[in-house]
């Protein structure tokens, strides 16, 4: 149990999609995802390293459930990498949906990260696709910057926060996942799931109120 965080130079905040299409009347909106933006944007005062990331597919993304013939959004098939769910088409490069929601503003943000160019595989990691070989190059920025603390925020909790505290602890960081700075999808009990999968890997959820 983590009773207090004092936030130190070695640490790197990355906010993960908090996009338009993750939010209120996007294409794949998570519920109350509009609420976590006046939080994060008061978190990341606390840091002098932060990082967004931005989901960023090229039309007819192997993701979409629009892709596949006779499929539909939120069914799960096999992909060549493994399980894949299909999704509404989102966050399509240089649509209105794909850009940052217009209330975050974080305007010391050092670096934007963008991830699923590959039309052929999903990146719900910001640090790897989800063939889990191929990198963002997250993981050298962070590694060149000295970081050695990774706190994530954003959307969602179930896939694109939980797959990159995997990565990021996995890779060696201190991870931490601020709980109430996220929002969740929750499908096929996959909140359960990340809350089980992140305290095997030794990463605590916190809240914003851990920070001194
Ligand atoms: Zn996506």
């Amino acid at each position: 149990m983590v009773e207090r965080v004092v936030a130190a130079e070695g640490d790197v905040l990355i906010v993960v999609d908090v996009q338009n299409d993750f939010c209120e009347n996007g294409n794949l909106a998570v519920p109350r995802a509009d609420e976590v933006v006046a939080v994060i944007n008061r978190l990341a005062e606390r840091f002098s390293t932060v990082v967004l990331t931005q989901d960023w597919h090229p039309p007819g993304h192997l993701s979409f459930a629009s892709t596949h013939s006779e499929r539909r959004a939120y069914e799960t098939i096999t992909l060549h990498y493994g399980e894949q769910v299909l999704w509404p088409d989102h966050c399509v490069q240089g649509t209105p949906g794909a850009e940052f929601h217009k209330l975050l503003q974080i305007p010391h943000a050092g670096l934007v990260l963008r991830k699923g160019m590959h039309r052929t595989i999903d990146s719900y990691s910001a640090f790897y696709e989800n063939d889990r070989r191929t990198p963002t190059g997250l993981l050298g920025y962070l590694r060149e910057r000295g970081l050695t603390r990774v706190f994530l925020a954003g959307l969602a909790f179930d896939f694109c926060v939980h797959y990159s505290a995997r990565d990021a602890r996995q890779a060696g960081f201190s991870t931490f996942v601020i709980e109430d700075a996220c929002r969740s999808i929750d499908i096929g009990g996959s909140v359960d799931a990340t809350r089980r999968s992140l305290a095997d890997l030794h990463v605590p959820c916190i809240g914003t109120q851990a920070f001194i």
